[in-house]
């Protein structure tokens, strides 16, 4: 599999500020469309295709997804938004996320940056692909992996799956949770976030973006007029740009995701805002239009690194 995208760049700017994506894997899904969205048409979804290259792999009947950090480059500061799967993690339930290694680490060197370099890292939401390389395993113990970083979470969704705080959390969860959660807890590197909270300065907004998860968060970043939203798992995949109705199965919430969608759309329709998800295939970077139909894709492609 790849570690570096072949076809696309992995650099974008949004005014001043340098966004580059580290990439863990792209592939396309362990799961058939049908059982991944929910809502699934194929004869919707054929319809839409040729606006889509590269997001389906017609062999195997499978939409084609990227796992990937966003590396942000603002105020001094190095951010990482949300840290995909990890290495070496125990996922038996979920054997394409189990015990991977990958060259995730020197993707983040090619860019230029060491772990050590890393100041905050923000999780969206705290599903298992988007905390892994939160921490790293060292002597058999799981350590944060950057270690002078600010980690930042949100209070509701800690709340959702600290299994210490919901013991109805599902077990598979928990060990997600206390593999790459706990461990930055524990060592005094997590801030958890309350509505409003805004740690990451001037041109950010952290604002709560429910439904996916109770507490996701999305950041949205102006710089020199342009703007951009990291937008975590609001959308899986460009299908759901022009069928915003259609949810992934692991939506908690399929009303309010719906809602939080077409929001995210409009605003980045209306505002000429970058969108910059956590799972698209490249160019992985879509800019947003109103059509008669509701909403459509103008790919961005990123510069070589
Ligand atoms: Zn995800």
């Amino acid at each position: 599999m790849p570690c570096v995208d072949a076809q696309a760049g992995n650099r974008w700017n949004i005014g001043s500020i340098g966004i580059a994506r580290i990439e863990e894997r792209q592939a396309p899904s362990a799961f058939a469309p049908e059982t991944f969205m929910t809502g699934f048409d194929m004869k919707v979804f054929t319809a839409h295709l040729h606006l889509m290259p590269g997001f389906y792999s017609p062999e195997q009947h499978r939409l084609v997804s990227s796992m990937h950090s966003w590396l942000i480059r603002a105020n001094g500061k190095r951010i990482l938004v949300d840290t995909c799967c990890g290495n070496h993690k125990e996922r038996p339930w979920m054997p394409g996320f189990h015990q991977l290694n990958t060259r995730y680490l020197e993707n983040l060197r090619a860019q230029g940056v060491e772990p050590e370099d890393i100041d905050v890292v923000l999780c969206t939401h705290l599903h298992l692909d988007h905390i892994g390389w939160n921490t790293r395993l060292e002597n058999g113990r799981w350590v944060p992996t950057f270690p002078n970083a600010r980690y930042l979470f949100s209070e509701r969704e800690d709340a959702r799956w600290n299994p210490r705080r919901n013991p109805a959390t599902d077990p598979n969860r928990a060990m997600s949770y206390d593999d790459s959660v706990l461990p930055v807890v524990q060592a005094g590197q997590a801030q958890l976030l309350s509505d409003g909270d805004q740690p990451l300065g001037s041109g950010f907004r952290i604002e709560p973006s429910p439904g996916h998860t109770p507490g996701h968060i999305l950041v949205k970043l102006e710089d020199e007029g342009e703007k951009a939203v990291f937008s975590g798992d609001i959308l899986h995949h460009p299908i759901q740009v022009y069928q915003p109705d259609w949810n992934s199965f692991a939506c908690e919430a399929p009303e309010v995701a719906r809602r939080t969608r077409r929001e995210v759309l409009a605003y980045c329709a209306d505002e000429k805002a970058l969108l910059f998800p956590a799972h698209f295939a490249a160019p992985h970077v879509a800019a947003i239009e109103r059509t008669a139909e509701g909403f459509g894709v103008r790919y961005v492609p990123g510069a070589a690194a």
